[in-house]
């Protein structure tokens, strides 16, 4: 019987015969993406490390990826925090309206990061560099210039590595485009989210259609830049109609990938901080409209994006609420700037919990589980070099769940069945480590914050 295994919380045998929409696995959001509120490798149950704690877990992990007794692959995440002016609806870690002084500093702070990391991952080579926000064009030509320069000379960059940015309309001219060319960049993300005129009263200051449409050409026009547009629904004021006049202009544009996001009022939100709250319905239209564009991106051309961010087995984070794995050594997060000024060029603090392989296991099935609702056997068998049936750390919570009816298990890897967001969220629980639950018991953290908005990602089928 489900709901008596030891291995199966009461609550959740029960929640198996809820009604409900089931969720597509592929439109929930990415719990990585900082400031991290997800619940695995969550900063709120993190505690203090020190900086030369920090150095001694990368020189182990740089040890066990050149010996190759650990996955190469490693990513750098660098976060700019700066925007020019505040969006009410966004959950990402920023701060508005700081001016040159402050920035600098920022960016000075960024450049110490990058040179302190440098010497201990001498010999590893990079496959991704991740720039986002923030805005990181806010950085202007010369800041772009400054902190490319500053990777290059810290790291070795694989030659076929992807380099990605953030953008948006009110910060990209001529000449950070160029930039964009001369740093190599390959690959661009420019939020539009919304073109509606109540929107862009209150919100995105700086981007009118006009704005939008020079920044997205001076992008298109770049040969073998991969462009990507994200649009958002749910904002205030926002009509359906606009919506789906914003999606008719971006297809016209053909992009290569299109985003399309619903609005998602995480607690770090200024529309959640103001005590604003959207009501079922409003979420449940929201997830509805945001699914309905799915044949609409099909009839266009467009499919569902398979070549989304292949996470890293390591990732150097760097910058306000960065997250970092040094694989199988330490995980870790700088806290996020949460609004507040930049007071000096120093490095932020750092948050961690120290990893080993088995939590390495768990933190791959969870992630998976997240982002596409299952676990890949292959994948885990390259990163692992072994089965994940034959690794009890994930094979026994995965059986676990396959005898509550919630997960099929076999050579393929673990796939959920589980029908509704909150359902699968306590499904991923059964992976969490016996140090993790007890440092999310006592530190009393919050579990998943996001409301299970749906996001999409397409990609031009002819590209
Ligand atoms: S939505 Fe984009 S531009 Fe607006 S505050 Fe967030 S990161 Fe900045």
């Amino acid at each position: 019987m489900a709901a008596t295994d030891p291995m199966v919380p009461t609550e959740l045998g029960d929640a198996r015969t809820l009604t409900g929409v089931r969720a597509s696995a592929a439109a929930l959001c990415d719990e990585d993406y900082p400031p991290v509120d997800g619940d695995y490798q969550n900063r709120t149950y993190f505690q203090p490390v020190a900086l030369a704690g920090v150095l001694a877990a990368w020189r182990r992990t740089a040890r066990l990826i050149v010996s190759g007794r650990v996955p190469g692959d490693v990513g750098l995440y660098i976060h700019w925090p700066f925007c020019p002016t505040p969006c009410a609806y966004c959950y990402c870690d920023r701060r508005a309206g700081a001016d040159a002084a402050e920035r600098r500093r920022g960016l000075d702070a960024l450049l110490l990061e990058l040179r302190t990391f440098a010497p201990v991952l001498r010999g590893v080579v990079f496959s991704q560099v991740q720039l986002y926000g923030g805005t990181p064009t806010d950085l202007g030509a010369a800041g772009l210039d400054r902190l490319f320069a500053e990777v290059r000379a810290s790291f070795a960059l694989r030659p076929d590595a992807s380099l990605c940015v953030e953008t948006s309309a009110a910060t990209l001219d001529e000449s950070v485009a160029r930039s964009l060319v001369n740093n190599g960049v390959t690959r661009v993300d420019i939020g539009v989210d919304s073109l509606d005129a109540a929107v862009l009263a209150r919100e995105r200051r700086g981007q009118d259609e006009r704005s939008a449409d020079g920044a997205l050409r001076l992008l298109l026009q770049i040969p073998g830049l991969d462009v990507g547009v994200a649009l958002l629904f749910g904002l205030e004021g926002q009509t359906s109609a606009s919506f789906v006049r914003d999606l008719g202009w971006v297809l016209r544009r053909r992009p290569r990938r299109i985003l399309v996001y619903g609005f998602d009022p995480r607690p770090q939100t200024a529309f959640a901080r103001s005590g604003a709250a959207l009501d079922a319905p409003a979420r449940e239209r929201i997830a509805r409209t945001v699914l309905a564009t799915r044949p609409v991106l099909e009839a266009a051309g467009y499919r569902a994006d398979e070549s989304g961010w292949r996470p890293t087995s390591s990732l150097l984070g760097v910058g306000w609420s960065a997250m970092s794995r040094a694989f199988g050594s330490l995980w870790y997060q700088h806290p996020p700037l949460d609004g507040r000024p930049v007071a000096d060029g120093a490095i932020p603090p750092f948050l961690g919990m120290s990893s080993s392989m088995a939590e390495e296991m768990r933190g791959y099935v969870v992630r998976g589980l997240f982002a596409g609702g299952r676990a890949d056997a292959a994948g885990f068998r390259a990163a692992f070099a072994r089965d994940m049936t034959a690794a009890p750390a994930v094979s026994r919570p995965a059986r676990a769940l396959e005898r509550a009816g919630l997960a099929r298990f076999d050579d393929d890897g673990l796939e959920l069945t589980a029908a509704t967001p909150a359902l699968r969220a306590r499904a991923r629980s059964f992976f969490y480590s016996p140090s993790v639950r007890r440092a999310l018991a006592s530190r009393g953290a919050a579990g998943f914050a996001s409301s299970g908005a749906p996001c999409l990602s397409y990609s031009r089928g002819d590209s």
